[in-house]
Protein backbone atom coordinates (compact mmCIF):
# COMPACT_ATOMS: atom_id res chain seq x y z
CA UNK A 1 0.00 0.00 0.00
CA UNK A 2 1.25 3.49 -0.52
CA UNK A 3 2.29 5.90 1.74
CA UNK A 4 1.57 9.92 2.05
CA UNK A 5 3.06 12.24 4.40
CA UNK A 6 1.01 15.07 5.04
CA UNK A 7 2.76 17.85 7.41
CA UNK A 8 0.46 20.78 8.64
CA UNK A 9 2.65 24.01 9.81
CA UNK A 10 1.88 25.78 13.18
CA UNK A 11 -1.34 28.04 11.84
CA UNK A 12 -3.05 25.28 10.58
CA UNK A 13 -3.26 23.48 13.90
CA UNK A 14 -3.80 27.24 15.71
CA UNK A 15 -7.06 25.92 17.51
CA UNK A 16 -9.17 23.02 17.81
CA UNK A 17 -11.44 23.72 14.92
CA UNK A 18 -8.23 23.75 13.30
CA UNK A 19 -6.68 20.38 14.18
CA UNK A 20 -9.77 18.82 13.55
CA UNK A 21 -9.97 20.03 9.85
CA UNK A 22 -6.50 18.45 9.46
CA UNK A 23 -7.71 15.17 11.19
CA UNK A 24 -10.21 15.35 8.73
CA UNK A 25 -7.76 15.50 5.76
CA UNK A 26 -5.65 12.39 7.37
CA UNK A 27 -8.88 10.37 7.57
CA UNK A 28 -9.95 11.64 4.02
CA UNK A 29 -6.25 10.10 2.81
CA UNK A 30 -6.58 6.83 4.61
CA UNK A 31 -10.22 5.93 3.09
CA UNK A 32 -8.45 6.64 -0.38
CA UNK A 33 -6.48 3.89 0.43
CA UNK A 34 -3.10 5.35 1.74
CA UNK A 35 -1.22 4.51 5.17
CA UNK A 36 -1.20 8.12 6.02
CA UNK A 37 2.09 9.59 8.57
CA UNK A 38 0.60 13.36 9.21
CA UNK A 39 3.33 15.15 10.32
CA UNK A 40 2.34 18.32 13.00
CA UNK A 41 4.11 21.87 14.40
CA UNK A 42 3.99 23.01 17.39
CA UNK A 43 0.42 25.53 17.51
CA UNK A 44 -0.09 29.05 16.38
CA UNK A 45 2.77 30.67 17.67
CA UNK A 46 3.69 28.09 20.67
CA UNK A 47 7.68 28.31 19.78
CA UNK A 48 8.14 32.20 19.65
CA UNK A 49 5.78 31.55 22.87
CA UNK A 50 8.09 29.30 24.26
CA UNK A 51 11.63 31.38 23.31
CA UNK A 52 10.27 34.24 24.62
CA UNK A 53 9.56 32.70 28.00
CA UNK A 54 12.93 31.42 28.08
CA UNK A 55 14.18 34.75 27.57
CA UNK A 56 12.44 36.20 30.27
CA UNK A 57 14.88 33.76 32.52
CA UNK A 58 18.00 34.22 30.73
CA UNK A 59 19.93 35.54 27.95
CA UNK A 60 21.53 32.57 27.11
CA UNK A 61 19.65 29.90 27.92
CA UNK A 62 21.53 26.67 27.85
CA UNK A 63 21.21 24.84 24.32
CA UNK A 64 20.04 21.59 25.49
CA UNK A 65 17.40 22.97 27.78
CA UNK A 66 16.24 25.22 25.18
CA UNK A 67 15.45 21.57 23.29
CA UNK A 68 13.82 19.88 25.91
CA UNK A 69 11.92 22.74 26.28
CA UNK A 70 10.91 23.50 23.10
CA UNK A 71 9.71 20.01 21.99
CA UNK A 72 6.80 20.35 24.09
CA UNK A 73 5.01 22.70 21.48
CA UNK A 74 5.02 19.63 18.88
CA UNK A 75 4.12 17.21 22.05
CA UNK A 76 0.98 18.83 22.30
CA UNK A 77 0.00 19.32 19.10
CA UNK A 78 0.92 15.77 17.81
CA UNK A 79 -1.54 14.72 21.25
CA UNK A 80 -4.43 16.68 20.13
CA UNK A 81 -4.23 15.42 16.61
CA UNK A 82 -4.49 12.25 17.59
CA UNK A 83 -7.08 12.46 19.94
CA UNK A 84 -9.34 14.55 17.26
CA UNK A 85 -8.72 11.35 14.50
CA UNK A 86 -10.42 9.17 17.38
CA UNK A 87 -12.89 11.45 18.33
CA UNK A 88 -13.75 11.36 14.05
CA UNK A 89 -13.95 7.87 14.49
CA UNK A 90 -10.53 6.44 13.21
CA UNK A 91 -7.55 5.18 14.59
CA UNK A 92 -4.15 7.29 14.96
CA UNK A 93 -1.06 6.77 17.18
CA UNK A 94 1.50 9.91 17.69
CA UNK A 95 4.91 9.68 18.18
CA UNK A 96 7.43 11.86 19.46
CA UNK A 97 11.05 12.40 17.53
CA UNK A 98 12.83 9.56 19.95
CA UNK A 99 9.61 6.93 19.30
CA UNK A 100 10.06 7.34 16.14
CA UNK A 101 13.65 6.42 15.51
CA UNK A 102 15.08 9.92 14.81
CA UNK A 103 18.34 10.00 15.53
CA UNK A 104 20.59 13.34 15.28
CA UNK A 105 23.99 14.67 15.91
CA UNK A 106 23.94 16.80 19.37
CA UNK A 107 24.15 19.99 17.85
CA UNK A 108 21.29 21.57 20.03
CA UNK A 109 18.88 23.39 18.35
CA UNK A 110 19.95 22.85 14.63
CA UNK A 111 20.60 19.17 15.41
CA UNK A 112 21.06 17.22 11.48
CA UNK A 113 19.29 14.29 11.06
CA UNK A 114 21.59 10.99 10.51
CA UNK A 115 19.33 8.17 10.50
CA UNK A 116 15.61 7.11 10.64
CA UNK A 117 14.56 3.11 11.71
CA UNK A 118 11.23 3.41 10.33
CA UNK A 119 10.36 0.03 11.52
CA UNK A 120 7.94 1.25 14.50
CA UNK A 121 6.06 3.63 12.31
CA UNK A 122 5.83 1.05 9.38
CA UNK A 123 4.30 -1.39 12.08
CA UNK A 124 1.73 1.19 13.61
CA UNK A 125 1.28 1.42 10.44
CA UNK A 126 0.13 -1.90 9.44
CA UNK A 127 -2.08 -2.23 12.59
CA UNK A 128 -4.18 0.46 10.94
CA UNK A 129 -3.16 3.87 12.45
CA UNK A 130 -2.94 6.71 10.88
CA UNK A 131 0.70 7.98 12.28
CA UNK A 132 0.63 11.07 14.11
CA UNK A 133 4.32 12.44 14.17
CA UNK A 134 6.02 15.61 16.23
CA UNK A 135 7.61 17.49 13.49
CA UNK A 136 11.35 19.64 14.37
CA UNK A 137 12.29 17.06 16.76
CA UNK A 138 14.89 14.13 17.30
CA UNK A 139 17.14 12.49 19.73
CA UNK A 140 20.82 12.66 19.78
CA UNK A 141 22.99 9.25 20.48
CA UNK A 142 23.36 9.93 24.06
CA UNK A 143 19.77 10.08 24.45
CA UNK A 144 19.25 13.92 25.06
CA UNK A 145 16.25 15.69 22.80
CA UNK A 146 17.07 17.50 19.94
CA UNK A 147 15.49 20.18 17.58
CA UNK A 148 16.40 20.80 13.72
CA UNK A 149 16.14 25.00 13.89
CA UNK A 150 13.17 26.90 12.88
CA UNK A 151 10.64 25.44 10.68
CA UNK A 152 12.42 22.53 10.90
CA UNK A 153 9.01 20.09 10.82
CA UNK A 154 9.48 20.40 7.15
CA UNK A 155 12.06 18.35 7.27
CA UNK A 156 10.72 15.72 9.50
CA UNK A 157 8.12 15.59 6.97
CA UNK A 158 10.67 14.96 3.80
CA UNK A 159 12.82 13.04 5.79
CA UNK A 160 10.15 10.40 6.53
CA UNK A 161 8.73 10.56 3.28
CA UNK A 162 12.57 9.37 2.12
CA UNK A 163 13.05 7.07 4.93
CA UNK A 164 9.66 5.42 4.37
CA UNK A 165 9.28 5.77 0.46
CA UNK A 166 6.22 7.66 0.65
CA UNK A 167 4.62 8.31 -3.04
CA UNK A 168 4.41 11.96 -1.97
CA UNK A 169 4.77 14.97 0.95
CA UNK A 170 2.20 17.19 0.93
CA UNK A 171 3.14 20.11 3.00
CA UNK A 172 0.06 21.85 4.10
CA UNK A 173 0.54 25.29 5.06
CA UNK A 174 -1.14 29.27 4.99
CA UNK A 175 -0.71 29.98 1.51
CA UNK A 176 -1.82 27.82 -1.33
CA UNK A 177 1.22 27.31 -2.58
CA UNK A 178 4.93 28.69 -3.20
CA UNK A 179 4.97 31.97 -5.16
CA UNK A 180 7.36 33.98 -7.17
CA UNK A 181 7.57 35.89 -4.07
CA UNK A 182 6.55 36.23 -0.25
CA UNK A 183 2.36 37.17 -1.60
CA UNK A 184 2.47 39.11 2.02
CA UNK A 185 4.92 41.68 0.69
CA UNK A 186 4.14 41.45 -2.90
CA UNK A 187 0.82 41.01 -3.44
CA UNK A 188 0.87 40.76 -7.11
CA UNK A 189 2.88 37.63 -6.87
CA UNK A 190 1.88 34.44 -8.75
CA UNK A 191 1.45 30.98 -7.36
CA UNK A 192 3.66 28.37 -9.43
CA UNK A 193 2.82 25.10 -10.69
CA UNK A 194 5.81 23.85 -10.27
CA UNK A 195 9.34 24.81 -9.18
CA UNK A 196 12.60 22.58 -9.86
CA UNK A 197 14.73 21.41 -6.26
CA UNK A 198 17.39 23.49 -7.15
CA UNK A 199 15.77 26.63 -7.53
CA UNK A 200 13.63 26.12 -4.03
CA UNK A 201 16.80 25.15 -2.32
CA UNK A 202 18.16 28.56 -4.10
CA UNK A 203 14.98 30.54 -2.90
CA UNK A 204 14.30 28.95 0.84
CA UNK A 205 17.83 30.04 1.57
CA UNK A 206 17.42 33.38 -0.22
CA UNK A 207 15.03 33.97 2.11
CA UNK A 208 11.67 32.24 0.97
CA UNK A 209 10.67 31.14 4.30
CA UNK A 210 7.42 28.77 2.73
CA UNK A 211 10.28 25.77 3.27
CA UNK A 212 12.76 24.79 5.27
CA UNK A 213 15.92 24.58 2.78
CA UNK A 214 17.05 21.34 4.50
CA UNK A 215 14.36 19.89 3.70
CA UNK A 216 14.39 20.59 -0.07
CA UNK A 217 18.20 19.13 0.23
CA UNK A 218 16.36 15.89 1.54
CA UNK A 219 13.67 15.79 -1.28
CA UNK A 220 16.44 16.43 -3.95
CA UNK A 221 18.38 13.96 -2.46
CA UNK A 222 15.94 11.20 -2.19
CA UNK A 223 13.52 12.01 -5.25
CA UNK A 224 11.21 13.05 -2.89
CA UNK A 225 7.87 14.85 -4.94
CA UNK A 226 6.80 17.15 -2.15
CA UNK A 227 3.58 19.04 -2.74
CA UNK A 228 3.09 22.14 -0.87
CA UNK A 229 -0.98 23.13 -0.81
CA UNK A 230 -3.58 25.30 1.19
CA UNK A 231 -5.16 23.49 5.00
CA UNK A 232 -7.93 25.35 4.44
CA UNK A 233 -9.16 24.44 0.24
CA UNK A 234 -8.56 21.24 -1.81
CA UNK A 235 -6.99 22.97 -4.59
CA UNK A 236 -3.71 21.82 -6.31
CA UNK A 237 -1.01 24.03 -4.83
CA UNK A 238 3.03 23.68 -6.08
CA UNK A 239 4.60 20.59 -7.11
CA UNK A 240 8.80 20.36 -6.31
CA UNK A 241 10.40 18.32 -8.14
CA UNK A 242 13.08 17.80 -10.95
CA UNK A 243 11.86 19.94 -13.59
CA UNK A 244 11.32 24.00 -13.42
CA UNK A 245 7.64 25.53 -14.54
CA UNK A 246 8.78 26.59 -17.68
CA UNK A 247 11.90 25.94 -19.44
CA UNK A 248 12.28 29.14 -21.29
CA UNK A 249 11.78 31.65 -17.94
CA UNK A 250 14.99 33.21 -16.76
CA UNK A 251 13.81 33.63 -13.67
CA UNK A 252 11.28 31.97 -11.42
CA UNK A 253 10.97 33.55 -8.53
CA UNK A 254 12.84 36.51 -6.41
CA UNK A 255 13.61 36.75 -2.17
CA UNK A 256 14.90 39.11 0.19
CA UNK A 257 16.80 38.63 3.78
CA UNK A 258 15.95 41.84 5.41
CA UNK A 259 18.42 41.53 8.21
CA UNK A 260 21.47 41.16 6.93
CA UNK A 261 25.07 42.67 8.13
CA UNK A 262 28.17 43.33 5.52
CA UNK A 263 31.56 43.13 6.88
CA UNK A 264 34.38 43.73 4.68
CA UNK A 265 38.31 43.23 5.38
CA UNK A 266 40.47 45.42 4.45
CA UNK A 267 44.04 45.24 2.80
CA UNK A 268 44.51 41.58 3.21
CA UNK A 269 47.54 40.08 2.00
CA UNK A 270 47.03 38.14 -1.44
CA UNK A 271 48.36 34.88 -0.65
CA UNK A 272 47.32 31.58 -0.43
CA UNK A 273 45.28 31.06 2.71
CA UNK A 274 44.29 34.55 3.53
CA UNK A 275 41.32 34.12 3.11
CA UNK A 276 41.24 30.40 4.82
CA UNK A 277 42.72 32.32 8.05
CA UNK A 278 39.51 34.64 8.25
CA UNK A 279 36.72 32.15 7.16
CA UNK A 280 37.82 29.09 9.55
CA UNK A 281 37.74 31.73 12.64
CA UNK A 282 33.86 32.29 11.51
CA UNK A 283 33.08 28.62 10.98
CA UNK A 284 34.92 27.89 14.26
CA UNK A 285 31.95 30.54 15.91
CA UNK A 286 29.63 28.26 14.66
CA UNK A 287 28.53 31.52 12.49
CA UNK A 288 27.50 30.88 8.58
CA UNK A 289 28.12 33.15 6.17
CA UNK A 290 26.16 34.28 3.37
CA UNK A 291 27.62 36.08 0.58
CA UNK A 292 30.89 36.28 0.52
CA UNK A 293 32.77 38.32 -2.60
CA UNK A 294 36.77 38.68 -2.85
CA UNK A 295 38.12 40.85 -5.39
CA UNK A 296 41.19 40.35 -7.00
CA UNK A 297 44.16 42.27 -4.94
CA UNK A 298 45.34 45.56 -6.77
CA UNK A 299 49.32 46.14 -5.38
CA UNK A 300 49.66 42.98 -3.88
CA UNK A 301 46.34 43.37 -1.20
CA UNK A 302 42.84 41.91 -1.84
CA UNK A 303 39.94 43.50 -0.17
CA UNK A 304 37.20 40.70 1.25
CA UNK A 305 33.56 41.18 1.47
CA UNK A 306 31.02 38.75 3.14
CA UNK A 307 27.59 38.46 4.86
CA UNK A 308 26.26 37.23 7.88
CA UNK A 309 22.52 37.62 9.32
CA UNK A 310 22.76 40.26 11.40
CA UNK A 311 22.17 38.57 15.13
CA UNK A 312 25.46 36.98 14.05
CA UNK A 313 27.34 40.65 13.90
CA UNK A 314 28.79 40.79 17.29
CA UNK A 315 30.69 36.86 17.04
CA UNK A 316 31.46 37.72 13.15
CA UNK A 317 33.65 40.84 14.56
CA UNK A 318 35.35 39.24 17.10
CA UNK A 319 36.52 36.52 14.69
CA UNK A 320 37.20 39.09 12.07
CA UNK A 321 39.70 41.10 14.92
CA UNK A 322 41.56 38.29 15.33
CA UNK A 323 41.71 36.81 11.90
CA UNK A 324 42.83 40.63 10.60
CA UNK A 325 45.30 40.80 13.20
CA UNK A 326 47.13 37.53 12.84
CA UNK A 327 47.35 38.30 8.71
CA UNK A 328 48.44 41.82 9.24
CA UNK A 329 45.23 43.19 7.37
CA UNK A 330 44.85 46.87 7.34
CA UNK A 331 41.61 46.80 9.24
CA UNK A 332 38.27 46.02 8.74
CA UNK A 333 34.85 47.56 8.32
CA UNK A 334 31.01 46.78 8.52
CA UNK A 335 27.41 47.58 8.36
CA UNK A 336 24.72 46.24 10.02
CA UNK A 337 21.76 47.56 7.66
CA UNK A 338 21.49 45.78 4.94
CA UNK A 339 19.33 43.27 2.96
CA UNK A 340 19.63 40.96 0.47
CA UNK A 341 17.83 40.68 -2.54
CA UNK A 342 17.65 37.39 -4.87
CA UNK A 343 16.03 36.16 -8.46
CA UNK A 344 16.99 32.60 -9.10
CA UNK A 345 15.63 30.27 -12.11
CA UNK A 346 17.25 27.20 -14.03
CA UNK A 347 16.80 29.55 -17.44
CA UNK A 348 18.98 31.79 -16.32
CA UNK A 349 21.97 29.43 -17.93
CA UNK A 350 20.54 29.75 -21.03
CA UNK A 351 19.54 33.21 -21.51
CA UNK A 352 21.86 36.45 -20.89
CA UNK A 353 20.98 39.87 -19.98
CA UNK A 354 19.12 38.92 -16.50
CA UNK A 355 22.27 40.65 -14.55
CA UNK A 356 22.13 43.76 -16.47
CA UNK A 357 18.15 43.42 -16.39
CA UNK A 358 18.16 43.54 -12.32
CA UNK A 359 20.43 46.10 -12.18
CA UNK A 360 18.93 48.49 -14.56
CA UNK A 361 15.27 48.30 -12.75
CA UNK A 362 17.18 48.42 -9.38
CA UNK A 363 19.11 52.01 -11.00
CA UNK A 364 15.83 53.56 -12.60
CA UNK A 365 14.59 53.70 -9.15
CA UNK A 366 18.15 54.94 -7.37
CA UNK A 367 18.45 52.08 -5.70
CA UNK A 368 22.61 51.85 -4.75
CA UNK A 369 23.81 47.95 -5.11
CA UNK A 370 26.39 47.46 -2.64
CA UNK A 371 27.40 44.26 -3.20
CA UNK A 372 26.96 41.67 -6.13
CA UNK A 373 27.43 38.22 -6.54
CA UNK A 374 25.86 35.53 -9.19
CA UNK A 375 25.83 32.18 -9.72
CA UNK A 376 24.72 29.90 -12.53
CA UNK A 377 21.05 29.93 -11.13
CA UNK A 378 20.89 32.98 -8.94
CA UNK A 379 21.76 36.63 -8.67
CA UNK A 380 22.15 38.28 -4.96
CA UNK A 381 22.47 42.35 -4.60
CA UNK A 382 22.89 43.62 -1.24
CA UNK A 383 20.81 46.88 -0.84
CA UNK A 384 20.59 49.49 2.49
CA UNK A 385 17.84 47.93 4.21
CA UNK A 386 14.69 51.30 4.37
CA UNK A 387 15.07 49.99 0.03
CA UNK A 388 14.47 46.40 0.46
CA UNK A 389 11.22 46.05 -0.06
CA UNK A 390 10.82 48.67 -2.97
CA UNK A 391 14.15 46.53 -4.51
CA UNK A 392 12.12 43.50 -4.25
CA UNK A 393 8.97 44.86 -6.00
CA UNK A 394 11.29 46.79 -8.28
CA UNK A 395 12.96 43.19 -9.55
CA UNK A 396 9.52 41.18 -8.99
CA UNK A 397 7.91 43.72 -11.77
CA UNK A 398 11.58 43.83 -13.47
CA UNK A 399 11.00 39.88 -14.64
CA UNK A 400 7.37 40.24 -15.07
CA UNK A 401 6.80 37.55 -12.62
CA UNK A 402 3.28 38.12 -11.93
CA UNK A 403 2.60 36.48 -15.70
CA UNK A 404 2.02 32.62 -16.72
CA UNK A 405 5.33 31.88 -18.33
CA UNK A 406 4.42 31.08 -22.06
CA UNK A 407 5.30 27.75 -21.99
CA UNK A 408 4.70 25.66 -19.10
CA UNK A 409 6.83 21.81 -18.67
CA UNK A 410 4.43 18.94 -17.89
CA UNK A 411 3.48 18.82 -14.23
CA UNK A 412 6.13 16.69 -12.29
CA UNK A 413 5.98 12.88 -12.67
CA UNK A 414 5.46 11.33 -8.85
CA UNK A 415 6.53 8.17 -9.52
CA UNK A 416 10.18 6.53 -10.76
CA UNK A 417 12.32 8.14 -8.24
CA UNK A 418 15.04 6.54 -6.51
CA UNK A 419 13.49 7.05 -3.23
CA UNK A 420 10.35 5.42 -4.76
CA UNK A 421 11.39 2.09 -5.97
CA UNK A 422 14.40 1.83 -2.99
CA UNK A 423 16.94 1.12 -5.10
CA UNK A 424 20.48 -0.23 -3.20
CA UNK A 425 21.24 3.57 -3.91
CA UNK A 426 18.86 5.24 -2.14
CA UNK A 427 19.38 3.20 0.51
CA UNK A 428 22.99 3.46 0.74
CA UNK A 429 22.29 7.12 1.16
CA UNK A 430 19.84 6.73 3.87
CA UNK A 431 22.76 5.85 6.37
CA UNK A 432 23.36 9.23 6.55
CA UNK A 433 20.61 11.34 6.01
CA UNK A 434 21.97 14.99 5.88
CA UNK A 435 25.71 14.42 4.97
CA UNK A 436 27.21 16.62 2.70
CA UNK A 437 27.24 14.79 -0.80
CA UNK A 438 29.29 16.54 -3.81
CA UNK A 439 27.31 15.38 -6.85
CA UNK A 440 30.21 16.84 -9.43
CA UNK A 441 33.47 19.19 -9.26
CA UNK A 442 34.14 20.72 -12.75
CA UNK A 443 36.66 23.16 -14.55
CA UNK A 444 36.37 25.81 -17.11
CA UNK A 445 38.92 27.07 -18.58
CA UNK A 446 37.38 29.22 -21.39
CA UNK A 447 37.40 32.62 -19.32
CA UNK A 448 38.65 36.11 -19.02
CA UNK A 449 38.80 38.21 -15.71
CA UNK A 450 38.16 42.23 -15.67
CA UNK A 451 38.40 43.93 -13.05
CA UNK A 452 37.54 47.60 -12.61
CA UNK A 453 38.17 49.13 -9.04
CA UNK A 454 37.63 52.64 -7.79
CA UNK A 455 34.44 52.73 -9.27
CA UNK A 456 31.90 55.42 -8.05
CA UNK A 457 29.29 53.47 -5.23
CA UNK A 458 26.22 55.31 -6.92
CA UNK A 459 23.20 53.84 -8.17
CA UNK A 460 23.59 52.77 -12.02
CA UNK A 461 26.88 52.46 -12.40
CA UNK A 462 26.50 48.32 -12.99
CA UNK A 463 23.58 48.80 -15.15
CA UNK A 464 25.67 50.99 -17.10
CA UNK A 465 28.52 48.62 -17.69
CA UNK A 466 26.80 45.51 -18.47
CA UNK A 467 24.61 47.45 -20.48
CA UNK A 468 27.88 48.00 -22.42
CA UNK A 469 29.30 44.64 -22.68
CA UNK A 470 25.73 43.59 -23.30
CA UNK A 471 25.52 45.71 -26.64
CA UNK A 472 29.12 44.63 -27.79
CA UNK A 473 27.28 40.70 -27.80
CA UNK A 474 29.84 39.79 -25.08
CA UNK A 475 28.43 36.89 -22.24
CA UNK A 476 29.51 37.58 -18.97
CA UNK A 477 29.41 34.53 -16.52
CA UNK A 478 30.37 35.51 -13.10
CA UNK A 479 29.89 38.90 -11.30
CA UNK A 480 31.40 40.20 -7.87
CA UNK A 481 31.45 43.56 -6.61
CA UNK A 482 31.90 45.01 -3.20
CA UNK A 483 32.22 48.49 -1.87
CA UNK A 484 35.64 49.01 -1.01
CA UNK A 485 37.35 51.77 0.88
CA UNK A 486 36.21 55.48 0.44
CA UNK A 487 32.90 55.13 -0.97
CA UNK A 488 34.12 53.23 -4.05
CA UNK A 489 33.45 49.47 -5.36
CA UNK A 490 35.67 46.87 -7.53
CA UNK A 491 34.15 45.21 -9.90
CA UNK A 492 35.39 42.01 -11.57
CA UNK A 493 33.50 39.25 -13.92
CA UNK A 494 34.71 36.72 -16.66
CA UNK A 495 33.82 36.65 -19.93
CA UNK A 496 35.24 34.45 -22.84
CA UNK A 497 38.80 34.74 -24.13
CA UNK A 498 37.87 35.55 -27.27
CA UNK A 499 35.88 38.35 -26.04
CA UNK A 500 38.56 39.76 -23.40
CA UNK A 501 40.17 42.35 -26.20
CA UNK A 502 37.17 43.98 -27.13
CA UNK A 503 35.49 44.49 -23.17
CA UNK A 504 39.01 46.14 -22.08
CA UNK A 505 38.64 48.04 -25.18
CA UNK A 506 35.26 49.02 -23.88
CA UNK A 507 36.28 49.22 -20.26
CA UNK A 508 39.22 51.83 -21.05
CA UNK A 509 36.45 54.47 -22.21
CA UNK A 510 33.72 53.77 -19.48
CA UNK A 511 36.71 53.67 -16.63
CA UNK A 512 37.56 56.87 -18.15
CA UNK A 513 34.38 58.15 -18.17
CA UNK A 514 33.81 57.52 -14.57
CA UNK A 515 37.55 58.64 -13.51
CA UNK A 516 38.70 54.98 -12.41
CA UNK A 517 42.08 53.99 -12.71
CA UNK A 518 42.46 51.99 -16.18
CA UNK A 519 41.09 48.25 -16.24
CA UNK A 520 43.08 45.21 -15.06
CA UNK A 521 42.44 41.44 -16.84
CA UNK A 522 43.79 38.36 -16.62
CA UNK A 523 43.78 36.57 -20.30
CA UNK A 524 43.17 32.78 -18.79
CA UNK A 525 41.34 31.91 -15.57
CA UNK A 526 40.31 28.90 -14.53
CA UNK A 527 36.94 28.82 -12.76
CA UNK A 528 36.28 25.28 -10.55
CA UNK A 529 32.74 25.11 -9.59
CA UNK A 530 31.95 22.27 -6.68
CA UNK A 531 28.38 20.83 -6.97
CA UNK A 532 26.44 19.56 -4.46
CA UNK A 533 23.60 19.26 -1.32
CA UNK A 534 23.59 20.75 2.15
CA UNK A 535 26.60 22.90 0.68
CA UNK A 536 26.19 25.75 2.89
CA UNK A 537 24.24 24.51 5.76
CA UNK A 538 27.09 22.42 6.01
CA UNK A 539 29.53 25.55 7.12
CA UNK A 540 32.61 23.95 6.50
CA UNK A 541 32.56 23.31 2.76
CA UNK A 542 33.85 26.88 1.98
CA UNK A 543 36.63 26.86 4.55
CA UNK A 544 37.68 22.86 3.29
CA UNK A 545 37.64 24.36 -0.03
CA UNK A 546 40.22 27.03 0.24
CA UNK A 547 42.17 25.25 2.82
CA UNK A 548 42.85 22.75 0.09
CA UNK A 549 44.10 25.31 -2.79
CA UNK A 550 45.89 27.05 0.19
CA UNK A 551 47.72 23.54 0.45
CA UNK A 552 48.49 23.59 -2.62
CA UNK A 553 49.43 27.26 -3.23
CA UNK A 554 47.00 28.60 -5.22
CA UNK A 555 45.54 31.57 -4.54
CA UNK A 556 41.94 32.65 -5.18
CA UNK A 557 40.97 35.49 -7.39
CA UNK A 558 37.22 35.43 -6.75
CA UNK A 559 34.85 33.64 -5.52
CA UNK A 560 31.05 33.13 -5.30
CA UNK A 561 28.77 30.95 -3.43
CA UNK A 562 25.07 29.78 -3.27
CA UNK A 563 22.92 26.61 -2.13
CA UNK A 564 23.61 24.21 -4.47
CA UNK A 565 27.63 25.15 -5.79
CA UNK A 566 30.63 27.25 -4.71
CA UNK A 567 32.65 28.57 -8.16
CA UNK A 568 35.81 29.90 -6.95
CA UNK A 569 38.28 31.59 -9.88
CA UNK A 570 42.25 31.14 -9.71
CA UNK A 571 44.76 31.80 -12.06
CA UNK A 572 44.80 29.88 -15.63
CA UNK A 573 48.26 27.34 -15.40
CA UNK A 574 46.50 26.34 -12.33
CA UNK A 575 43.13 24.91 -13.36
CA UNK A 576 44.14 21.32 -13.65
CA UNK A 577 46.33 21.47 -10.37
CA UNK A 578 43.10 23.25 -8.13
CA UNK A 579 41.22 20.28 -9.81
CA UNK A 580 42.58 17.66 -9.12
CA UNK A 581 43.73 19.03 -5.64
CA UNK A 582 39.48 19.41 -4.93
CA UNK A 583 38.73 16.04 -6.21
CA UNK A 584 40.71 14.60 -3.42
CA UNK A 585 39.70 16.61 -0.97
CA UNK A 586 36.26 15.81 -1.80
CA UNK A 587 36.48 12.15 -2.48
CA UNK A 588 34.87 10.96 0.56
CA UNK A 589 31.60 12.64 -0.58
CA UNK A 590 32.08 12.94 -4.10
CA UNK A 591 28.87 10.46 -5.50
P1 LIG B 1 3.98 26.88 8.37
O1 LIG B 1 3.68 27.33 9.75
O2 LIG B 1 2.83 26.20 7.70
O3 LIG B 1 5.25 26.08 8.27
P2 LIG B 1 5.36 29.23 7.38
O4 LIG B 1 4.95 30.50 8.05
O5 LIG B 1 6.63 28.60 7.81
O6 LIG B 1 4.14 28.21 7.51
O7 LIG B 1 5.42 29.43 5.80
C1 LIG B 1 4.34 30.00 5.09
C2 LIG B 1 4.59 31.50 4.86
O8 LIG B 1 5.75 31.66 4.04
C3 LIG B 1 3.52 32.19 4.09
O9 LIG B 1 2.50 32.63 4.94
C4 LIG B 1 4.24 33.34 3.39
O10 LIG B 1 4.05 34.58 4.01
C5 LIG B 1 5.72 32.96 3.50
N1 LIG B 1 6.42 32.98 2.22
C6 LIG B 1 7.66 33.50 2.02
N2 LIG B 1 8.04 33.36 0.76
C7 LIG B 1 7.04 32.71 0.12
C8 LIG B 1 6.86 32.26 -1.23
N3 LIG B 1 7.78 32.45 -2.17
N4 LIG B 1 5.72 31.60 -1.52
C9 LIG B 1 4.78 31.39 -0.59
N5 LIG B 1 4.89 31.81 0.70
C10 LIG B 1 6.00 32.47 1.06
N1 LIG C 1 7.57 24.74 15.66
C1 LIG C 1 8.84 24.92 15.01
C2 LIG C 1 9.03 26.38 14.66
O1 LIG C 1 8.16 27.20 14.88
C3 LIG C 1 9.03 24.04 13.82
C4 LIG C 1 8.12 24.32 12.65
O2 LIG C 1 7.09 24.96 12.81
O3 LIG C 1 8.44 23.85 11.56
O4 LIG C 1 10.07 26.74 14.17
MG1 LIG D 1 7.30 26.61 8.04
Amino acid sequence: MSIIVQKFGGTSVADSQKILAAARKAIRAKKEGHQVVTVVSAMGHTTDQLIDLAKQITAQPPAREMDMLLSTGEQVSVALMAMAIHSLGDQAISMTGAQMGIITDSTHTKARIRSISADRIRKALDEGNIVIAAGFQGISPTADITTLGRGGSDTTAVALAAALHAETCEIYTDVDGVYTTDPRLVPEARRLKQISYDEMLELASAGAGVMHNRSIEFAKKFSVPVHVRSSFSDQPGTMICEEPESPDQPVCGAAMIKDEARVTVLGVPDRPGAALAIFSKIAARNVPIDMIVQNVAADGRADISFTVVRDELPATLKAVEEASRALGAEGYTYDDNVAKISVVGLGMKKQPGVARRMFRALADKGINILMITTSEIKISVLVDRNEALESLRTVHAAFELEKEPASVAPRGAVAASPANNGTADAVARMQNMEDLLIDDITLDESQARVTVSRVPDKPGIAAQIFEEIAAAGIVVDMIVQSVGREELANLSFTVPQKDLGKSLELLSKLAARLGCPPPTSCPAVAKLTVFGTGMRSHTGVASRLFRCLADVGINVDMINTSEVRVSVVVEGGQGRKALDALKAEFADVLV
